[in-house]
């Protein structure tokens, strides 16, 4: 079988191979796995969007739908230079795994929209956003397709997508996403949930491999909104965090970072760049500095076969979705470093979805106390069930996690036959 050529891209390429791998380890139907390999649907959008200067920029956006076997589908929107159909749908066959890895009634679906979103001022991406929501209406609704943040895009962007869906109701719907502001129907802790869930599955490893979190070296790459909240989590629990970078470069502190006045330094000059009495270092050099753990919280593609040789951590938890290189993860592996991996290390963001989700449809909403202690249960719940299948199988976590995901995905398949 091959990659299908409207899908290609080097992520899309990746999570078939990894798809592949695991339906021959799991001996999956022939005709399923088939199935699996293709998005259930993909719709490209052009974006009118009226800029500030008065002209009239046309900008590509995409939402892609991997399968609604187990539920409507749930994933991000992403506002990336860079995006294409390959990379949303392998993000939405990814979603697909995730989803089913944590036991959630949901199928894979992933948006994106090729833009710089830090060129933009709030004028633009509130057009940019409203129109790309008018165009891909009749692909979300709250038992449809519910999106969400991630690269590029944050709460405000999910307001303005509440609220153009709503207009076209006549009626506030708020599930129609997930990740909107408080005052709008937003769970307590989803801002935090991705970066709170790292720090779960990081103790879970750090337990099992018989070390203590508190005292580790710490990098993370990105300071967004899984980055910042994984790094100032993990420096409250007394970890050192040694170096940290966003899109604009790193900075390196060996002594380590205090959060909390990096994140007043963010506020005031809007990089990590610059903090005082740290060193700069590039995105690149970070990855292969000397620490315990190694967060990659921003793009894909940062460890591969040119790097992964070099990198020091024995923990890489992936924060951003699709970090590794399938070389690279071959070269870590035979390093002896533990790979969680993004299908459950960054799986708290959906998670947490799923509970506003759950809370707007009942009109009831729970303490952020009630919101912590239920995600916690979840993600130790899931990292013991794929840390045992690795064990069993012998396999490495990203092989168990995904063995777990695509094998629910594919029961979902098989109980439900095909149409007609
Ligand atoms: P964000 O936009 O809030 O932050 C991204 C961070 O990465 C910023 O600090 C940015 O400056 C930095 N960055 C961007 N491009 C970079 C590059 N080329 N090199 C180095 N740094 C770069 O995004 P986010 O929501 O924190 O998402 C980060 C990653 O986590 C993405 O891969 C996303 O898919 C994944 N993720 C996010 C969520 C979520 O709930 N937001 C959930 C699961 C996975």
């Amino acid at each position: 079988m091959n990659a299908n050529s409207e899908f290609d891209s080097e992520l899309h390429r990746t999570a078939i191979a990894q798809l592949d791998r695991v339906a021959a380890r799991l001996g999956l139907d022939a005709d399923i796995h088939g199935r699996l390999r293709y998005p259930r649907r993909a719709l490209v959008v052009s974006i009118p969007v009226r800029m500030d200067s008065g002209k009239t920029e046309v900008f590509v956006g995409y939402r892609v739908h991997h399968n609604t076997v187990l539920g409507p589908t749930k994933g991000g929107l992403r506002y990336a230079p860079d995006v294409d159909l390959g990379e949303v749908s392998a993000l939405a066959m990814l979603m697909s795994w995730k989803c089913a890895l944590m036991s959630l009634p949901y199928g894979g679906a992933k948006g994106g929209v090729r833009c710089d979103p830090r060129k933009l001022s709030m004028q633009e991406k509130e057009n940019l956003t409203r129109r790309y929501t008018a165009e891909i209406i009749l692909m979300i609704g709250p038992d449809l397709d519910i999106p969400a943040p991630d690269l590029g895009t944050d709460e405000q962007t999910m307001a303005w997508m509440m609220d153009t869906y709503s207009m076209t109701q006549g009626k506030s719907v708020p599930g129609v996403v997930t990740g909107k502001p408080l005052i709008v129907g937003g769970s307590a802790g989803r801002r935090e949930a991705t970066g709170r869930g790292i720090v779960y599955t990081l103790y879970q490893a750090a337990r099992h491999l018989g070390q203590e979190l508190r005292g580790r070296k710490v990098v993370v790459q990105g300071f967004g909104n899984v980055g910042a909240v994984a790094a100032r989590l993990l420096w409250r629990e007394g970890c050192t965090i040694v170096g940290i970078s966003d899109v604009k470069g790193g900075i390196w502190k060996p002594d380590g970072i205090d959060i909390r006045q990096l994140e007043a330094h963010v506020a005031e000059t809007g990089s990590v760049t610059g903090f005082p009495g740290s060193e700069p270092i590039s995105n690149s050099d970070l990855i292969t500095q000397p620490c315990d753990v190694l967060i990659p919280a921003a793009v894909g593609g940062q460890i591969h076969e040119g790097n992964a040789d070099r990198v020091k951590a024995s923990i890489v938890a992936e924060g951003a979705n699709g970090p590794t290189t399938p070389e690279a993860d071959v070269i870590l592996r035979e390093r002896g470093a533990t790979v969680i991996p993004d299908i459950l290390c960054n799986a708290g963001g959906v998670v947490v979805s799923y509970f506003e989700w759950v809370q707007g449809l009942q009109y009831y909403f729970w303490r952020e106390s009630e919101i912590t202690a239920r995600l916690q249960e979840v993600m130790t719940r899931a990292f013991n069930r794929v840390w045992a299948l690795g064990s069993k199988e012998g396999v490495d976590l990203r092989t168990a996690a995904l063995m777990e995901g695509i094998k629910r995905v594919a029961e979902g398949y098989k109980v439900r036959g095909l149409y007609p």
